[in-house]
């Protein structure tokens, strides 16, 4: 399978990092809760969620959703991309929320072990400019 055939678009990596964070704690999340967090009506937030369960990257039952396995890790390596540019940005003069506005904007594009270069080059800092663990645990 080709890389382009996992691809996904700003507003399902947008909704796999939300459903991430909502349900670190173990719970699954409902469909309206994605929605209306995401600022989108219910059937969009439908649809980019069938998009993520077509790629394998989440699973729902009942309006109930979760990440995959295969979500999670995905979620992970945007997450260390993310706070890695975040960094990046900041140590750079880049204000704290555009700089974390504009490290989603290109997160779920680029590839962890270029973003661990990255986080090399800058003296491998443990934690975010929000204070969140890069690596995570
Ligand atoms: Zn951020």
């Amino acid at each position: 399978m080709s890389q382009m055939a996992n691809a996904i678009t700003k507003r399902e990596r947008d909704c796999l990092v939300f459903i991430e964070e909502y349900t670190g704690k173990g719970f699954p999340i409902r469909l309206h809760e994605i929605a209306s967090t995401m600022k989108v009506k219910s059937p969009t937030a439908f649809n980019v969620i069938k998009r993520l369960e077509e790629k394998g990257l989440v699973e729902s039952r009942n309006g109930m959703v979760r990440l995959t396995t295969a979500g999670k890790e995905a979620a992970r390596k945007i997450l260390v991309v993310h706070r890695t540019f975040e960094s990046l940005f900041c140590q750079s003069g880049v204000p704290m929320e555009k700089a974390c506005e504009e490290a989603s904007d290109i997160d779920f594009l680029i590839p962890e072990n270029n973003a661990r270069k990255v986080l090399k080059r800058i003296d491998n800092p443990k934690v975010c400019p929000h204070g969140k663990p890069i690596r995570g645990r």
